[in-house]
């Protein structure tokens, strides 16, 4: 697979800048490979607080982390809190990594059970409930048509349609068992050559993760978790500044132009595109989504899907889910999806088609 650039699909707009000194954290070291970390104190309405940011790469994916509690101490504790979860998930489902988690699940199909970690677990348990609410466009199977598709932009050549109905005869969602199993989850792949893959969900779900973790640190009062274009949010009730994540116009992603701004308290905030990452087969693009009717890379026009809603790897995934259902499909999916609301864009040359659900203009900062 091509891909492009790792560059954030959303950008974040950060609260505006405070008074105080930037630190560098010249401590320990944090547990993931971070670029940058610094703190800063702030007035948040009538809120003395430190802010802390974080930008940090994980999941072939530039990641960034700014938290806002009552002191240093506090802000570093809940950033490493948050870190250390991020890294264990991007390390328990890395399908690419033979020592993960999941490559074992994927190893065994066909033949034993697995025993994963109560992280792992959940995450396919998501999944499945992602699979259910979108009524398959989102499918954790697909992980054999992803192979199937990335070997063919590596070789230049598609793949016949015996090995793509080959590979859709395997998504079916009742081969794969996950069941409760002491302090973690047993899973099977019923099939040979069944694979899992849950990087249409991942990042949303290891940022609700990270926050979770950093909520159970002392102190805490607000954070945000920028995945690549998954951003999550969090604040205590009556948190005084709501957080700003921008909307990318895919028409000059190079440059991260905004296309909007989006406004959250509490919640996620995705956009799934195609101007990132994506297979290339003889000059011409692919999505890297894949449609599980055909086998194929989608070909339903939308250039990205922007999903808000209160649980982010519900968000991440009803984002890829909508990459798949094209534009009537995905607004009536986020219709009768509760707390959702959408955003979704098409492209002719330079014409871009703007599709909204009802809800998002009280999200919308317009200019
Ligand atoms: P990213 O933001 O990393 O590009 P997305 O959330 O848009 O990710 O999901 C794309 C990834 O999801 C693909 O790279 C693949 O691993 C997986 N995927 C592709 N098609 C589907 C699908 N129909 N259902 C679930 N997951 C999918
Ligand atoms: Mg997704």
């Amino acid at each position: 697979m091509r891909q492009g650039l790792l560059l954030a699909s959303i950008v974040w707009v950060a609260g505006t800048a405070g008074c105080g000194s930037s630190q560098d954290t010249a401590q320990k070291p944090y547990p993931t490979d971070v670029a940058s970390a610094s703190f800063q104190q702030q007035q948040v309405g009538d809120r003395a607080t430190m802010r802390g940011d974080v930008d940090f790469v994980t999941m072939s994916t530039e990641g960034r982390l700014v938290v806002y509690a009552d002191d240093q101490t506090q802000a570093d504790a809940a950033i490493r809190a948050a870190l250390e979860r991020v890294a264990d998930i991007a390390k328990k489902l890395n399908r690419y990594d033979p020592a993960s988690e999941l490559s074992a699940i994927n190893a065994a199909a066909g033949n034993q059970a697995v025993d994963v970690s109560d992280t792992t677990g959940r995450a396919i348990e998501a999944a499945r409930q992602m699979w259910r609410d979108s009524r398959g466009a989102f499918n954790p199977l697909v992980g054999r048509l992803v192979a199937l598709w990335k070997q063919a932009s590596e070789s230049g050549v598609e793949p016949t349609s015996e090995s793509i109905d080959e590979a859709r005869s395997l998504l079916d969602m009742a081969d794969l068992e996950c069941e409760r199993s002491g302090t973690g989850y047993r899973v099977r792949l019923q099939r040979t050559g069944m694979q899992l893959d849950l990087g249409g969900l991942a990042k949303g779900w290891a940022a609700q993760e990270a926050i979770a973790a950093a909520r159970r640190q002392k102190g805490l009062r607000s954070i945000l978790v920028m995945l690549g274009g998954d951003g999550t949010v969090w604040s205590e009730p009556g948190w005084a500044r709501p957080w700003t994540v921008a909307v990318q116009d895919p028409r000059d992603s190079a440059n991260r132009a905004i296309l909007t701004k989006i406004e959250l308290t509490d919640g996620s905030v995705v956009t799934s595109g195609n101007y990132y990452r994506y297979f290339e087969i003889g000059g011409r693009r692919l999505s890297h989504i894949i449609d599980p009717r055909t086998g194929r890379p989608t070909e339903s026009m939308l250039v990205s899907a922007t999903v808000i809603h209160p649980d982010g790897a519900a968000a991440d995934a009803l984002a890829t889910a909508c990459m798949v259902l094209g534009r009537d499909d995905s607004l009536a999916l986020l219709g009768r999806t509760k707390g959702a609301e959408g955003l979704l864009l098409t492209a002719s040359g330079d014409d871009l088609g703007r599709y909204e659900t009802d809800g998002l203009a009280g999200y919308e900062i317009r200019r």
